[in-house]
């Protein structure tokens, strides 16, 4: 999970500082390196800043869908069983939407 430290953090949109939790919205590194939105997935940001970003919409649907991911781990399995799942899982979405990604820069240019 991303760390904030009030009056420490930057916000990976605008740079400034975060002053204060009551404008802060963070996230856990949930996105391969190489996807688009990469740089930002373990990140702080004004709510403000994140409200009006263009990757908004984009990155909030891949958020859900990481958290549903984490959220369907079958019941009854061992540490290590759940952690064979989940990081099979995991590496299946990420070349998913890392092809997805692609798909979508290459037909954008
Ligand atoms: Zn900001």
């Amino acid at each position: 999970m991303a760390h904030f430290f009030s009056g420490h953090s930057r916000c990976l949109i605008c740079e400034r500082i975060i002053e204060s939790t009551e404008d802060l919205r963070m996230f856990p590194a949930f996105l391969p390196r190489g996807h688009s939105p990469w740089s930002y997935s373990d990140g702080c940001f004004h709510l403000t800043c994140f409200d009006g970003w263009e990757w908004r919409a984009t990155f909030l649907q891949l958020y859900s869908e990481a958290q549903r991911i984490d959220a369907s781990i079958p019941k009854g399995l061992t540490l290590e069983e759940n952690e064979a799942w989940h990081l099979r899982q995991t590496l299946e979405w990420h070349q998913k939407i890392l092809h997805e990604d692609k798909l979508r820069s290459s037909s954008s240019r």
